[in-house]
């Protein structure tokens, strides 16, 4: 079985959550299931290592980019920062508001935590309608840093989040 076939069957869905009409990707089989976890950090270490070598820092997003991005960043031997929902971050902090398909949002990093010039891969379980990671990458940009590009595990082709996202590349495992 392939890398990519394994993981896939890890990830249910589930009708009608959060609200009716939205089809919710699960991906907490993922974390349950050793084998599949270890493929989807083989695929993004690989993809980061023959793509993006001069990585300085992966950024991972609140909540479930946190559980990816620290293990990716233990594999390539650099650090990890976290862009957290507005609020939870001590100390001097940047932030950025977003829309959201009902309502704003405000996404923030800590001032301290990407220096100017740093290069950044940004990470993140799903890419919708890439509003979440549009928000990073503001965030990225306000402190001067250089994306080198966004990694996540799903992407919903329908809301054309890559296209949003652009200059910025997106890698991504699984399609729908
Ligand atoms: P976007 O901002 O691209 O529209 O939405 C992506 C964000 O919402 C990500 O942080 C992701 O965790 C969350 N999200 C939206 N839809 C889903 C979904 O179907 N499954 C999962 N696991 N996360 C989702």
């Amino acid at each position: 079985e392939s890398k990519l076939a394994l993981i896939t069957r890890f990830i249910r869905q589930f009708p009608d959550f959060p609200s009716k009409g939205i089809v919710f990707r699960d991906i907490c089989p993922i974390m349950k299931h050793p084998a599949a976890l270890t493929a989807v950090m083989d695929l993004f270490e690989k993809h980061v290592r023959e793509t993006q070598p001069l990585v300085d820092l992966i950024v991972g997003i609140d909540a479930r980019g946190f559980l990816f991005g620290p293990l990716l960043a233990q594999r390539l031997g650099v650090g990890f920062v976290m862009v957290r929902k507005k609020g939870k971050l001590p100390g001097p902090t940047v932030s950025v508001a977003y829309t959201l398909e009902y309502g704003t949002a405000e996404a923030e990093i800590q001032e301290d935590s990407v220096s100017p010039g740093q290069k950044v891969v940004l990470i993140d379980d799903l890419l919708a309608t890439g509003g979440t990671l549009f928000a990073a990458c503001e965030l990225m940009k306000k402190r001067g840093a250089e994306i080198l590009g966004c990694l996540v595990v799903v992407e919903l082709n329908d809301l054309s989040g890559r296209e949003k996202l652009k200059p910025h590349a997106v890698f991504s495992l699984i399609q729908y």
